[in-house]
């Protein structure tokens, strides 16, 4: 077993080397802790999906020396078509044209720029926590190496839970997935489309809405577009027995002429990875014991809805080192703080991922109607503002 370290600086293990992970590492260095990762899986993962990072994580990428590195894809103007199953198309707008002006990324754009700011942080993959013991000074980590099935222990001063929405540190120190994770009744398929949709501008963002389940194509202006079919259920389960392609199949078969849809389950079939996925939220009473801490998904898993989750992992990453250096020394302090001052922000946006499910995914008819309506207002308000609005052709474009 290692020694703990005393005095202000510690040494950290973090589990997970996704977005809150890799944040975590670089700013505790930067506070003066050494950190190092574990990650399950056996090498570090790229690509991913679009993602939209705000301001609150993009001035926390940037307060931690790291948003100079992120390779931003936004498309200039952002312009995004809302079309309906008979293919009648309108100016929407969608997350890119929010007023906070996202930066349109990959997942792995964000990723792989904190990739290069870990600076000789170690990372060790295939590796998992297996038992997390805490005493008054120290942790105890058991953790496991998953191609050997080998155990070794270690002790650290600080355990951070960085591993996502079904967090192992969660279940050894928390409690159990059901406790926390609350399910909000749909399921997300996103994809890399290798083609723009037919007919429609390559840099233009598409979507189509239904009552129950929405296909979005979300443009980037150096690659091609990714995909995200979601649907409505309430068993979630049941849709993980057959295989996914099957699944959305069926559950948009009655859309499938409108050429969109078509053109999605086209590409799905020839997309490499595919993430399919049930939507929860994480909710929990306190996101860390005296010197076990989650940060990210694996604390409070705001959902895709809210388009906030990566830009809170990097807020909570930089808050983190921001505290641990207003109270050296002290980390149940640091903790402490570090959870008031990001718990506003967290409810205030899942609060709000509840409400913007329904533009995602219009709960039923009459919620469809009413956003097709807020949706059109908004979108001739932009449409106003730019001009060249007609990237499609004049047939097929609506109002
Ligand atoms: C389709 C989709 C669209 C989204 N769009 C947006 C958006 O527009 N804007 C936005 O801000 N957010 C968006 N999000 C949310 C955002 O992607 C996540 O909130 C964010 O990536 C979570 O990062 P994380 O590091 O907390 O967790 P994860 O990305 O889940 O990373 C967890 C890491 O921990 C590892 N791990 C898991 N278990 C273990 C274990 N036992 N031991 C070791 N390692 C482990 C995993 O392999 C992984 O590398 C979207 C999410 C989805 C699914």
């Amino acid at each position: 077993m290692t020694p703990p370290t005393s005095g202000t600086t510690g040494r950290a293990l973090v589990v997970g080397a996704g977005i809150a992970g890799m944040a975590t590492a670089i700013r505790l260095r930067q506070a003066g802790w050494q950190s190092t990762i574990v990650e399950r899986s056996p090498n570090r993962r790229t690509g991913g999906y679009f993602i939209g990072l705000y301001p609150g994580g993009r001035n926390a990428a940037k307060s931690m020396g790291v948003y100079e590195h992120i390779h931003t894809r936004t498309p200039v103007p952002p312009r995004t078509w809302e079309v309906d199953s008979h293919e009648n198309r309108t100016r929407g707008f969608g997350l890119i044209e929010h007023r906070d002006r996202p930066d349109a990324v990959l997942r792995g754009d964000i990723e792989e720029a904190l990739w290069t700011c870990l600076d000789g942080v170690p990372v060790r993959f295939g590796v998992s926590p297996a038992r997390i013991d805490e005493r008054t000074d120290g942790v105890d980590v058991q953790l496991r190496d998953i191609a050997t099935d080998s155990l070794s222990e270690e002790r650290f001063d600080l355990v951070v839970g960085a591993d996502g929405l079904r967090s192992t540190v969660r279940t050894l120190v928390f409690g159990e997935h059901k406790r926390f994770m609350k399910p909000l009744n749909a399921i997300i398929c996103a994809f890399q489309l290798q083609e723009q949709v037919p007919h429609v501008a390559p840099r233009d963002n598409l979507i189509l809405a239904e009552p129950g389940r929405s296909l979005w194509v979300f443009a980037f202006k150096d690659r091609a577009p990714t995909a995200l079919l979601a649907y409505r259920t309430k068993d979630e389960d049941g849709q993980f027995t057959r295989p996914p392609r099957e699944v959305l199949r069926d559950r948009f078969a009655d859309v499938a002429h409108a050429e969109p849809i078509r053109h999605a389950l086209e590409q799905l079939d020839q997309a490499p990875d595919l993430l399919f996925d049930s939507v929860h939220q994480v909710r929990m009473e306190s996101w860390h014991t005296r010197r076990v801490v989650l940060m990210g998904d694996a604390a409070w898993c705001i959902s895709l809805y809210s388009g906030q989750g990566a830009s809170a992992g990097l807020l909570g990453a930089d808050t983190l080192g921001r505290m641990i250096e207003k109270h050296p020394g002290d980390l149940a302090q640091a903790l402490a703080a570090w959870e008031r001052e990001l718990r506003p922000f967290v409810r205030k946006q899942q609060f709000a991922a509840r409400v913007k499910g329904h533009i995602f995914v219009p709960g039923n008819r009459l919620i469809g109607l009413m956003r097709r309506r807020l949706v059109r207002w908004g979108g001739k308000k932009l449409a106003s503002m730019h001009t060249g609005a007609a990237a499609v052709p004049a047939s097929r474009a609506e109002g």
